[in-house]
């Protein structure tokens, strides 16, 4: 969430600044804001786009500057909460990512001590604290300063008398960005890499020491080092290529980020597998990664017989008693904190944890014992979909490469999978279909997905984007559960998609839809294309491109993608931000 950014070096900080900013914005935000230091630190921020400061952002001359989007948790977005803050005296401008849950308690006793508060935020604790324990060393008075923190933080501090920035964290991501006699700092690679493809990741507990050629990291007073790492994907990567948007182009990408998964994982082999004799498994995720989760069980109960929980991050952290054996921790970004805090609970009982993740040296990467990257390379819409895609594929690869699969299916499975990029790349030959449909979806407020078995978790998943991008409501429910409450909501002409596989569940499928069309609700069903049981029973038949139906969740997630986005077109919405909604959600 929100995001922040550094720069010390040869070059005029400003542009550098707001450039690397604009590149954080997929995080979501609603206020925006710049310091620089020039004679003195100069602050310009309010509640607006980053776009807006950079048009109207007065001269700030220098070379050494902060700069933040913040997406509100304490007081409402407004200019006097936008960050960077600054102390009394104006020599310390911060700014930070993440929560202080004892703000209250310290701003209470700095306000007692003579402190001056503007804003309502948590955040502006950090300025004056940093004020208070000022000597004669900045990076001491950050480390007194923090010391006396709870929650959640990055920071990133200019001080009036150091050519130097001075950063922390604690349970919020920052990285450092190594040029030639520049620096950049930020909250997450897509900032900073049009300028640098070296980086360093800092680790909770480090604070860091930049100047423009030098970078010096400590811990609890210590010296300590940190591996600089090499990014792969490039600049390209975080521009639209021709697409209207982000979104679009990351849909489209698919066929690719799936083939890249599976040569990626296939290199890698039976060690990141989960262990052979293991007494059960708990998946914990949120959001998109949660329904792929529920994929991730379905398959590893079906075709491995451990029995399976998927949880949600923010429930398992109120559980009192855990399930023996193993663990899976799925986050996109590798930052979600409520997985993180999972993570931590499920580690310091023991418990072995594999992450997949698409962020190399993310702290999820780094708690886990084990990691399986999925190559979605960097996903700049908000709403997920070739990370949901690509984590499939990851958890289809850890079930086919353990040992107690069935070596006829692993075979036949094996197969199939290489296959599904081309059988994805057809999907797109639908897209007229879809347009099609989503003009009627587009003028109703409620909608309802419907599946069952391996496609429940999607019927989930497409309701979810549908809400996420197009703000129409939209339920996912199991096909055999509307009948326990919410047939309620069926009217006539209310949109039903329905996701109806060649499996075992097939014909209850279509038991189903027969007692939903009776009710006169408009049914879109999405069917295998050699499937021609629903033609003259509903009112819209999608075929799918033929796949194995335990891989068809793959297949038909991308329809229901592409409806979201087509949908959310035709209503105005801002497809790739959309309202109140954070790309990484780093607090809890
Ligand atoms: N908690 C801080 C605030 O409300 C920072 C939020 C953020 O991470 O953007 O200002």
């Amino acid at each position: 969430m929100c995001g922040i950014v550094g720069y010390v070096g040869n070059k005029q900080a400003k542009p550098i600044l707001l450039d690397c900013l604009s590149r954080l914005e997929y995080r979501g935000y609603d206020s925006s804001g710049v310091a620089v230091l020039d004679d003195n630190i100069k602050v310009y921020k309010d509640k607006v786009r980053v776009g807006v400061i950079q048009e109207k952002c007065p001269q700030l001359s220098g070379t050494l500057g902060v700069a933040h989007t913040r997406w509100a948790t304490h007081g409402p977005p407004s200019l006097v909460n936008a960050h960077p803050h600054l102390d009394c005296t104006g020599r310390f401008a911060v700014v930070h990512n993440g929560v202080i849950t004892n703000y209250q308690s310290l701003r209470k006793s700095l306000t007692a001590e003579g402190h001056k508060f503007i804003s309502e935020t948590d955040s502006e604790v950090i300025p004056h604290l940093i004020e208070k324990y000022f000597q004669d060393s900045i990076e001491k008075a950050v480390e007194d300063a923090i010391a006396m923190l709870d929650g959640s933080y990055s920071i990133i501090v200019l001080s009036e008398d150091a050519s130097k920035l001075v950063v922390a964290r604690k349970n919020s991501p920052l990285v450092i960005g190594i040029g030639d006699d520049e620096m950049f700092i930020a909250s997450d690679v897509p900032a900073i890499i049009s300028y640098t493809s070296k980086v360093i990741y800092l680790e909770d507990g480090d604070v860091g020491e930049v100047t423009r050629n030098n970078v010096k990291i400590t811990r609890n007073g210590e010296e300590t080092k940190r591996e600089t790492q090499h990014i792969t994907w490039g600049r390209e990567d975080v521009q639209k290529a021709g697409y209207e948007h982000f979104m679009l182009k990351e849909i489209h990408e698919q066929p690719r980020v799936i083939r890249d998964t599976l040569v990626e994982n296939d290199l890698l082999s039976t060690r990141l597998t989960i262990s052979k004799s293991v007494e059960s498994l708990s998946i914990i995720a949120c959001g998109t990664s949660y329904n792929a989760g529920l994929i991730g069980e379905y398959i590893i109960q079906e075709l491995l017989g451990i029995p399976t929980i998927t949880a949600i991050g923010s429930e398992f952290n109120h559980r009192r008693t855990l399930y023996p054996g193993e663990a899976i921790a799925i986050t996109q970004s590798g930052e979600t904190a409520d997985v993180l805090l999972a993570m931590k609970k499920l580690q310091s009982a023991g418990i072995k944890i594999l992450a997949i993740t698409n962020v190399q040296g993310s702290t999820a990467s780094r708690i886990a014992n084990r990691t399986i990257y999925i190559k979605a390379g960097p996903e700049v819409s908000v709403a997920a979909t070739k990370s949901f895609v690509a984590q499939l594929i990851a958890l289809y690869q850890l079930v086919l490469l353990h040992p107690d699969i069935d070596t006829e299916i692993r075979d036949q499975l094996a197969v199939d999978l290489q296959r599904i990029p081309i059988t994805v790349e057809k999907v797109f030959d639908l897209e007229p279909q879809i347009m099609d449909y989503s003009r009627y979806l587009s003028e109703h407020d409620s909608a309802f997905f419907i599946g069952r078995g391996i496609n429940y978790p999607i019927a989930l998943e497409g309701a979810l984007k549908l809400k996420e991008i197009s703000y129409i409501h939209a339920e996912g429910y199991a096909a055999g559960e509307l009948k326990h409450g919410p047939f309620a909501l069926l009217y006539s002409g209310v949109p039903v998609i329905a996701i109806v596989a060649q499996d075992a569940n097939h014909d209850s499928m279509v038991t189903s839809i027969k007692e939903i069309k009776a009710r006169n609700a408009h049914v879109m069903a999405l069917v295998d294309e050699n499937d021609d049981s629903l033609d003259d029973l509903v009112d819209v038949v999608l075929k799918v491109p033929h796949s194995h139906s335990l891989l068809s969740p793959v297949v038909n997630t991308v329809p229901l993608q592409l409806l979201a986005y087509y949908t959310a077109k035709l209503r105005g919405c801002p497809i790739d931000f959309p309202r109140n909604l954070a790309k990484s959600v780093t607090v809890e």
